[in-house]
């Protein structure tokens, strides 16, 4: 008879186990608290348009390069709909100048010489070493936790040809390299490459990864957007013969004797398997459905001491007008105030703004979606939440502020705006239950990119855990391999082969 498998959460990882599982011979079945899959990969309808609430980019869209293979084993690829944008970003100065990141390395190389050449060296330096980091494979396909002295040694060895770029770039943040700049305005640009929020710790290697990938063109955006895409691994899950349960909020993993045996849902109801994946949020699959009971040090250090990918605040705005003319970039444009003003809890002086004109599918023909997001903190959030006089009057000050900054930056933007819609750090708590609205999970830093997380808790068996709270930086692909991780372990156990297809052509 066929092993049973219950997965908690159709997030992207836990859709991506479901499939590894239906692949391998097991019986799964999705318990998924909301009515939709995706988890944070979403997308949300207002008044004609769509607001798409997370993917600027799809690592792995050309054959031959790091996670392709996932992609067309879940179904993603070739068939969806994929455009390459050939701008990363552009960061605008107070006085005019415009720092382009373009996706092609030589010429963002030529562009940043010509913007700071008294700082000729450090940009040959850095493009260098995202032209070096091209060759460099992420080492995805074997579960960590499988990993053996060979494996250790194979992988240490494919590592060699790195050594120099590792000793280099594999300590500094974003933040180390910009102050590094002799001119004043790369210096301050610089940190907004990664303008998703400036995260000062991110690794400069994870940047110059990201690039090289850019360079290569296997970075991408589904035309459709977040949700689509998730609907796409729901469609080839239930294509294998698996089942999503929705509206099914899980409370307990039930345990006998320090073996997961199934679970129990808000509503009382109790459902076993011989296996049990996590693919929700961390701290609560770890400290409440499981009572805290399957924790070591290294455990509990995670969630005392890692920091998180700061919440958001995401605007999403309908706007009455093509723009055209706005270039199409992988996370936007961002610029700076004139003077620093408070949105949410605190000042800020810069806006990034995407205007999603590449993807027709989010608004109405010759209209425009277009998204800010600000970090924010979660405290703040929660605290207003708890009136939701108060909370709902701040979210809307937040949009008219948003607004006329636009409005400043694209004279005439704020005539034509006929939807706005604010989300908070507490939107995404109450969608996904992420531990205090982060977005991503685990911030990566230079250390955290190191790190490599067990999928099992200590003293419990036939339990895994998937997704962004076991792969620090998150991030679509990770998740997805997360999931299939997950599933190799599974097979390891069972001693079997772990198996893999793609759907028929
Ligand atoms: C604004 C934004 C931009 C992003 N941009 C990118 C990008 O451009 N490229 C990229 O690769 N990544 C990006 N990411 C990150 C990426 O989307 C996430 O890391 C990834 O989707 C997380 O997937 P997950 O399955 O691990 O978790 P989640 O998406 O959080 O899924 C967890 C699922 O579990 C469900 N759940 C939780 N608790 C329970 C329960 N008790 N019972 C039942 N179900 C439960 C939730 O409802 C949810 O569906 C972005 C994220 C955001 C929000």
């Amino acid at each position: 008879m066929k092993k049973s498998i219950i997965i908690i959460g159709a997030g992207v990882a836990g859709l991506s186990a479901g499939c590894y599982g239906q692949m391998n011979g097991y019986n799964t079945q999705i318990f998924e608290m909301h009515t939709l899959p995706g988890g944070v990969c979403t997308t949300w309808k207002r008044k004609g348009y769509k607001i798409d609430g997370c993917i600027h980019w799809l690592t792995g869209i050309k054959p031959e390069t790091d996670f392709y293979q996932i992609w067309e084993e879940l179904g993603v690829l070739p068939n969806s709909n994929i455009i390459e944008h050939e701008e990363y970003a552009r960061i605008e100065g107070k006085d005019g100048k415009v720092f382009i990141v373009y996706s092609d390395i030589d010429r963002l190389e030529q562009h940043m010489k010509e913007l700071a050449p008294e700082d000729k060296d450090l940009i040959e330096d850095f493009c260098n070493g995202i032209r070096k980091m091209m060759d460099f494979h992420i080492p995805w396909e074997k579960a960590a936790d499988l990993f053996g002295p060979l494996d250790v040694i194979k992988l240490m060895k494919s590592m060699i040809p790195f050594g120099g770029i590792f000793r280099k770039w594999g300590n500094k943040t974003i933040q180390d390299v910009a102050q590094r700049f002799k001119n004043p305005f790369m210096r301050e640009a610089f940190p907004y490459i990664f303008n998703l929020e400036n995260p000062p710790e991110f690794p400069i290697l994870a940047v110059m990864k990201t690039f090289a990938w850019m360079n290569q063109k296997t970075i991408g955006y589904p035309i459709g957007g977040s949700l689509e895409l998730a609907r796409v691994i729901e469609q080839r899950y239930l294509s294998l013969g698996g089942k999503i349960n929705y509206k099914s909020r899980v409370v307990k993993i039930l345990v006998e004797n320090n073996k997961a045996v199934g679970v129990r849902l808000a509503d009382g109801s109790e459902h076993r398997a011989n296996i049990v994946v996590s693919a929700a949020d961390g701290r609560t699959t770890i400290f409440d459905m499981l009572d805290g009971k399957y924790i070591n040090k290294k455990v509990r250090g995670y969630y005392e001491k890692l920091g998180l990918f700061a919440p958001l605040i995401y605007i999403g705005l309908g706007v009455n007008h093509p723009y055209e003319e706005i270039p199409s970039t992988v996370t936007g444009i961002n610029f700076p105030f004139d003077k620093p003003i408070k949105i949410g809890e605190r000042e800020r002086n810069h806006l990034s703004v995407q205007f999603y004109t590449f993807d027709p599918t989010l608004a109405p023909e010759g209209k425009t979606f277009v998204r800010v997001h600000f970090p924010s903190d979660y405290d703040y959030w929660e605290k207003l939440k708890k009136d939701s006089k108060l909370y709902k009057a701040e979210k809307e000050k937040i949009a008219q502020k948003v607004i006329a900054q636009l409005d400043a930056r694209f004279p005439g933007f704020a005539a034509d705006v006929e939807m706005h819609d604010v989300a908070t750090p507490m939107t995404w708590v109450r969608y996904t239950g992420n531990w205090r609205g982060s977005f991503e999970g685990w911030i990566e830093t230079p250390k955290t990119m190191r790190m490599r997380m067990s999928q099992m808790l200590p003293g419990l068996s036939n339990f895994y855990m998937a997704g962004q709270w076991v792969q620090p930086g998150g991030s679509i692909p990770a998740v997805a391999v997360s999931g299939r991780n997950a599933v190799q372990i599974i097979c390891k156990k069972d001693k079997k082969e772990f198996m893999t297809s793609k759907p028929a052509k």
